[in-house]
C-alpha cells in the first residue's frame, strides 16, 4: 500500500479552478492541477483495503488502489499501465467522470474520500506527456471484419478491444467528426477537442477505419452492412429528446439544449453549423433541467454574455450531506454543484413550467410556473402535486429545454428487426450484450438508455468480449475489472 499512516497526515486535496471571472472569457478548460508531490501525498492517502469498495463503485472496476500506490512511489508509467488495463480512455473519465469510486471509498465513511478522479487524469496526461501513449496494433489479424455505428465512448472503446483482438474494425460516424456526445455535447470549457483528436490519433496508427458523415439506416442500409460485415455493434446513443409539450413551445426562443449545445461545439471548432444563430447574449434565459446537459447550457449561456441565467429543476433541492436512506457505499442522490452553476446562475427547485408567452411575432418573452411537491401515500409512488396559488410569470427570451432522452432512434431496428425494450432502448441482455438477431450488438446508452461515459466505456469492452468469443469462440479480452496487473 501506500503510506501505512497516509491518510492520517494528509488531507484530501483536488485540483483548482481559474477565478469565474477569468475563465468565462473563452471556452478552454480552466483546471490548475496539482503539484507532483501533492499527487503523491494524495496516492499515499489510499488505505489499499482489504476489501477495496472503490473497484465495485467503479462501472469499469478500475484497479485503484494499486494505481494509487504506484503514484505513492513515483512509478507513473506502471500507474499508467495498470490504469489502462481496465480504461481506454482515462482522460475522459479523469475530466468528466462523477466518480462513483469516491463515493464508495472506505476512507469517506468519515473523512474525505481519496482524490481518485484527479490522480487518474495526472496518470494518463504524464504517460501522454511522456510518450508512453504508443499504438498497440495486433501481431496478427482474425480476417474478421467488424461495423462499430457510433462513436462516442462506447463505439470508441468496443472498437479498440476489437482490433486489439486482432479483428478488422470500421466505425461509421454520422456526424462530421469522431467522438459522439464527448464532442458535440459536452463543451470545450469541460474537455477540450484536442483530447479527443490525441487518443484518436492513436487509434488510426493501430488500424482502426473511420468512416464520417455516413448515417448508417439511410447512407447506407442496416441490412447491407450485415452482409457486408461478421460483426455489428451498435453504439449510436440515446438520443431522442425529450420535448416539453405546454403551450408556448413552439415559440421562437424555447431551443432544445441538444440544438444549442452540439452548435456552440461547432462554432468553438471552427466547423460550420446548419440552421439559424442560437445566441444567449444579452437574452434572460431560463435553462430547464438540472442534470449535465442544464450545466452545460448554463456556462455556455454565461460564456455568450447573458444578461441572467436561471435554472429550473422540477426536484427539490437536495441535501449536502449523504440522503438517510443512502448510506455509504451507495451513489447518494445529493445536491450537486457544478463549475457552471458557480458561474453566476440562479437555481430554482420544486418547480415546474406550465406555459410560454410570446408576443405578436411568435417571440418568446416569458414562462409561467409552478411551485410544486412530491407526495407519497403509503406504499404507493410519489406523485408530483401544484402548490395552489403558487404561479409566476419569469421574464425570460431565451428558454433551453434540458429535460433529457427519451431512448433510442428506431430505422436500424427497424431494418433489422432488433426488438425494443420497454424504455424504448435496443433490447440486449447484460450478460452477453446480443441482440435477438444473430450478429448483432448493442453498447452503450443505445442499451442502457441516458447514462454516463464511464458506464459507455465499460459496455463497450464487454460489448467486444462477447463479440470477440461470437466470432472465435472464445476471447481473451477482458472483462469488468479484469485488469492485467504489470509485473514492473
Ligand atoms: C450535454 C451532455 C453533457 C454530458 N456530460 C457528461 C459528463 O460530464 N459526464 C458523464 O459521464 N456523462 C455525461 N453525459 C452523458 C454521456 O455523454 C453519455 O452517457 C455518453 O456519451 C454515451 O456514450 P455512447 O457512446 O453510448 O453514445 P454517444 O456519445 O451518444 O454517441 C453516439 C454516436 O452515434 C452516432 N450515431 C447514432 N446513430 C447513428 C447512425 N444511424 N449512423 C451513424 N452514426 C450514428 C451519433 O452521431 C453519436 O456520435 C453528458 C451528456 C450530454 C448530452
Ligand atoms: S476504498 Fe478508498 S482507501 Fe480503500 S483502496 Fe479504494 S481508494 Fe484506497
Amino acid at each position: 500500500m501506500g503510506k501505512i499512516t497516509g491518510f492520517m497526515e494528509f488531507d484530501r486535496k483536488v485540483e483548482g479552478y481559474a477565478p469565474v471571472e477569468e475563465r468565462i472569457k473563452n471556452y478552454k478548460e480552466f483546471t490548475e492541477p496539482l503539484k507532483e508531490n501533492e499527487l503523491k501525498n494524495q496516492g499515499a492517502r489510499c488505505m489499499d483495503c482489504g476489501i477495496p469498495f472503490c473497484h465495485s463503485g467503479c462501472p469499469l472496476g478500475n484497479l485503484i488502489p494499486d494505481f494509487n500506490d504506484a503514484v505513492y512511489q513515483g512509478k507513473w508509467q506502471k500507474a499508467a499501465k495498470i490504469l489502462h488495463s481496465t480504461n481506454n480512455f482515462p482522460e475522459f473519465t479523469g475530466r468528466l467522470c462523477p466518480a462513483p469510486c469516491e463515493e464508495a471509498c472506505v476512507l469517506g465513511i468519515n473523512e474525505d474520500p481519496v482524490s481518485i478522479e484527479n490522480i487518474e487524469k495526472n496518470i494518463v496526461e504524464t504517460a501522454f506527456k511522456n510518450g508512453w501513449i504508443q499504438p498497440e496494433p495486433p501481431s496478427k489479424r482474425t480476417g474478421k471484419k467488424v461495423a462499430v455505428i457510433g462513436s462516442g465512448p462506447a463505439g470508441l472503446a468496443t472498437a479498440q478491444q476489437l482490433n486489439r483482438a486482432g479483428h478488422e474494425v470500421t466505425v461509421f460516424e454520422r456526424d462530421e467528426k469522431i467522438g459522439g456526445l464527448l464532442r458535440y455535447g459536452i463543451p470545450d470549457f469541460k474537455m477540450e477537442k484536442n483530447v479527443i483528436d490525441r487518443r484518436l490519433k492513436v487509434m488510426k496508427k493501430e488500424g482502426i477505419e473511420f468512416k464520417t458523415g455516413v448515417h448508417v439506416g439511410v447512407d447506407v442500409t442496416a441490412t447491407e452492412l450485415k452482409q457486408d460485415f461478421d460483426a455489428i455493434v451498435l453504439c449510436g446513443g440515446a438520443t431522442v429528446r425529450r420535448g416539453l409539450p405546454i403551450p408556448g413551445s413552439d415559440l421562437k426562443g424555447v431551443v432544445q439544449a441538444m440544438d444549442f449545445l452540439p452548435q456552440n461545439n461547432r462554432k468553438v471548432d471552427g466547423i460550420p453549423y446548419k440552421g439559424e444563430e442560437l445566441t444567449a447574449k444579452g437574452k434572460k434565459v431560463i435553462v430547464i433541467g438540472g442534470g449535465d446537459t442544464g450545466s452545460d447550457c448554463i456556462g455556455t449561456s454565461i460564456r455568450h454574455g447573458a444578461a441572467s441565467v436561471t435554472n429550473f429543476e422540477i426536484m427539490p433541492m437536495g441535501t449536502t450531506e449523504r440522503p438517510e436512506g443512502q448510506p455509504w457505499p451507495f451513489w447518494p442522490m445529493r445536491l450537486r454543484t457544478s463549475t457552471s452553476h458557480k458561474e453566476g446562475a440562479e437555481r430554482v427547485f420544486s418547480i415546474s413550467t406550465k406555459h410560454f408567452n410570446g408576443d405578436k411575432d411568435g417571440n418568446l418573452k416569458s414562462l409561467v410556473t409552478v411551485q410544486v411537491e412530491w407526495v407519497t401515500a403509503p406504499g404507493q409512488r410519489p406523485i408530483l402535486k401544484e402548490v395552489a396559488g403558487s404561479e409566476k410569470e419569469w421574464d425570460c427570451d431565451l428558454a433551453l429545454l434540458a429535460l433529457g432522452f427519451t431512448g433510442s432512434e428506431t430505422t436500424i431496428a427497424d431494418q433489422l428487426g432488433l426488438e425494443m425494450d420497454p424504455r424504448t432502448n435496443i433490447k440486449a441482455s447484460v450478460s452477453n450484450y446480443k441482440t435477438n438477431v444473430p450478429g448483432v450488438f448493442v453498447a452503450g446508452d443505445q442499451r442502457r438508455g441516458q447514462s454516463l461515459i464511464v458506464w459507455a466505456i465499460s459496455e463497450g469492452r464487454q460489448a467486444a468480449h462477447h463479440v470477440d468469443t461470437y466470432l472465435m469462440g472464445q476471447s481473451y479480452l477482458p472483462l469488468k475489472g479484469e485488469g492485467d496487473l504489470p509485473r514492473v
